[in-house]
This record gives structure tokens, sequence and C-alpha cells, in this order.
């Protein structure tokens, strides 16, 4: 499915700007508050690596809905789920962030939002935790619950 405009949350008022697909990448500025936005991150095809460090940036204030995938590289279904990931983050490009986290160096996250077992899958939008899915699941039963943020 090929879109021609992206809708931008703007990460300072939150004003959901549309943005035309070849505008991608240029400099635009919020309809509203006037804040610079960085259409350039409506581009990324596969899934953002997130920190401790810059959880607040790439997730709580992401121009798009966020999947986050909480894994460990000791855990065997979240090496499954990590090429099915990467591919949800090309079809997905400009509509939801794909994210990951290491949870074994990002307890602070981890622990904020209680991540008891891995692979979980935690949706995030504007800034709020909106859901929740535990254990490996199958590429099309994850874009089924994500069918309202896309
Ligand atoms: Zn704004």
């Amino acid at each position: 499915m090929k879109k021609n405009s992206y809708l931008f949350r703007c990460p300072e008022c939150a004003t959901r700007n549309k943005i035309p697909a070849e505008k991608v990448g240029d400099r635009a500025v919020c309809g509203k508050c006037k804040a610079a936005l960085d259409t350039a991150q409506l581009l990324e095809d596969r899934a953002v690596i997130v920190t401790d460090g810059d959880f607040q940036a790439k997730v709580l204030r992401s121009p798009l809905p966020v999947l986050l995938d909480c894994w460990a590289p000791w855990c065997g279904p979240c090496k499954m789920m990590g090429p099915v990931l990467d591919e949800l983050a090309r079809e997905w490009k400009g509509r939801v962030r794909v994210c990951k986290i290491n949870i074994d160096e990002n307890q602070i996250t981890a622990n904020r939002f209680q991540v008891q077992s891995i692979p979980t899958l935690l949706v995030f939008d504007r800034g709020i935790q909106k859901d929740s899915m535990n254990g490996a699941l199958p590429k099309h039963q994850i874009a089924t619950r994500m069918a309202s943020y896309l």
C-alpha cells in the first residue's frame, strides 16, 4: 500500500502535520507551533535501536506511533523475531516506527514498563503506552493488532 502523504506528529505540540510523500526528507515546520520537523525520520526502513538514554526522544517523542521490541541476545524466540521486525519496518515506513531495545543493557526502560518476559512488544502513541504483546508472534498477528495505527 503506497500513500501519497504521511502524518507526522509534532514532537513539541503533538499536532499531526500532513507531509506529502515528495517532501519527505525536506525541511518542514509544524503548522501550529512552527517547530522544525525532521521529516527524514519518516524514511527509516529497518528497526531503530533504542537505549535508556534515547528512549524519550525516539519513542515518547516519535512523530509516528511506535512498535517497540523488547529483546535480549540470549533469547532464541527474540532472534527469530528480528528479521520480522525489519520487514515490518520496511512495510510500515512513514506510518509506524519499529524500534528495538536490548533489555539486558537498558534495564531502566524494562523496569519502567514492567517487561517480565521476552520477547515483548510494546505499542506507544503520542508518548503513551497503548498496548503490549507477549511471546514470539507471527507477522500477520502483529499486523492485525497494529491495524488501527497503519
Ligand atoms: Zn507543533
